[in-house]
């Protein structure tokens, strides 16, 4: 596709792509999607009748300043709208064009507004569906043979976590403070966390949820998914190490969670469909998924330290090593009859692959802090210091686009 829009052959924005985001200018927030190095404000779009051919004056596709009423719209309307902007934006087609008041109405470079959260996110759950993340954790703390609990390969492995404090890239995250046990001889003390780390994930947004009561077949979820975010849950592993039995995580993970502010369409990710990893234990049938149910994108962490000039990579993983496939997640979350909501986040927890570099946390890269990190500044790190930024990236490719996630980016403050 080419747009009159120019787009770099590398671009995580072309016209292949279009995602959905919020920005602010001049302390107004407005919805839009990317195109290359720039915005486009879909309100404005919409206040000058682009959209009429899919929803009459009396509707409106873009309200509020979040993503949520749009999402609740549903699959038909967002792939309406995506395909519309394609066409708008198509170089041969003149219509916005050659209307340069309209395009100055539209159009607006990247690097002049802010990115905000995108959608007021009802609720958050995380998921733990990497086998080699799950076996690599379980090795550290309970030994190679019982690496994997047994449930693992059964059933899609989650806990609840706190969507008020998910935030957009680019958000500060302060070091918690909690309760931890350094030594289990002696009693447990409080102060900032020794250990903390981030968790490379991907998460989907629930566009049209479900009723109380009833659930969504996994043959069905895709067409309740509106997209996709890159998510670093961040995590303290030295108080989820003390506070995790018998309930699960709790403070070591709600103090913060950051996502990236582009939504990706599971349509735009189409072309990139791919099988996921045999099965090695049969599965329940309300879990079985027909095709390819997942995605082959490309996931990056980088690390940068206050005294270094350029992010070092850390990690480079793909979404496709998950065992457990975002249509499983659906499924599993409503078996019971759980209804989700527009704007449920569900993260796919950390995806590591096979491979040493692969891995998505500190905890697996150093190996609990065995095996420090060394960056080329010089520095070593076990766990994440003050100061510290991790930057996250994801894009999928073929040989003629990339549609790209853009980044999460979070720079940790000491605790006060
Ligand atoms: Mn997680």
């Amino acid at each position: 596709m080419k747009s009159f829009i120019h787009c770099d052959r590398n671009s995580h924005f072309p016209p292949e792509n279009f995602p959905f985001g919020v920005y602010e200018m001049n302390g107004e927030k407005s919805i839009c999607t990317a195109l290359g190095d720039y915005v486009i404000d879909l309100k404005a779009l919409e206040s000058l009748g682009y959209f009429d051919e899919i929803m009459n004056k009396d509707g409106k596709l873009f309200s509020g300043v979040s993503l949520n009423h749009f999402m609740s719209l549903g699959r038909v309307i967002s792939r309406a709208v995506r395909k519309l902007l394609q066409d708008l934006f198509a170089e041969s087609n003149p219509k916005l064009r050659d209307n340069p008041g309209h395009r100055n109405m539209c159009i607006i470079p990247a690097k002049r507004v802010r990115m905000v959260l995108p959608v007021d996110i009802s609720g958050y759950t995380d998921f733990y569906s990497s086998r080699e993340h799950a076996s690599n954790v379980g090795e550290m703390f309970r030994g190679k043979e019982n690496a994997l609990m047994p449930n693992w390969l059964h059933i899609p492995i989650a806990y609840h976590g706190r969507s008020s404090s998910v935030v957009v890239s680019g958000t500060d995250v302060k070091r918690p403070k909690g309760q931890t046990r350094p030594d289990p001889e002696k009693p447990p003390v409080f102060g900032p966390s020794k250990q903390l780390d981030f968790e490379l994930e991907m998460g989907f947004f629930v566009g049209t949820g479900n009723d109380l009561g009833e659930s969504i077949p996994a043959g069905e979820a895709e067409e309740h998914i509106f997209g996709m975010v890159i998510v670093n849950d961040w995590s303290a592993r030295d108080v989820q190490n003390w506070e995790y039995q018998p309930l699960g995580p709790f403070l070591a993970k709600n103090f913060a969670t950051s996502v990236s502010p582009w939504v990706v369409t599971l349509d735009a990710l189409e072309p990139f469909r791919t099988e996921g990893p045999k099965f090695e234990k049969e599965l329940l049938p309300y879990l079985h998924t027909k095709g390819n149910p997942t995605f082959d994108i490309n996931l990056e962490v980088s690390l940068k330290s206050e005294t270094m000039e350029a992010p070092y990579t850390i990690c480079k993983s793909n979404y496709k090593y998950l065992y457990y496939n975002m249509r499983q997640h659906l499924a599993h979350h409503t078996i019971n009859g759980c209804n989700t909501r527009t704007g449920d986040l569900m993260a796919s927890g950390t995806i590591s692959g096979p491979s040493k570099d692969s891995r998505g946390s500190m905890l697996e890269i150093t190996w609990r802090g065995t095996e420090p990190l060394k960056l080329p500044s010089g520095e070593e790190r076990k766990f994440i210091e003050d100061g510290d930024t991790v930057i996250m990236s994801a894009y999928c490719e073929n040989k003629d686009f990339r549609i790209g996630f853009g980044e999460v980016a979070g720079k940790i403050l000491p605790a006060d």
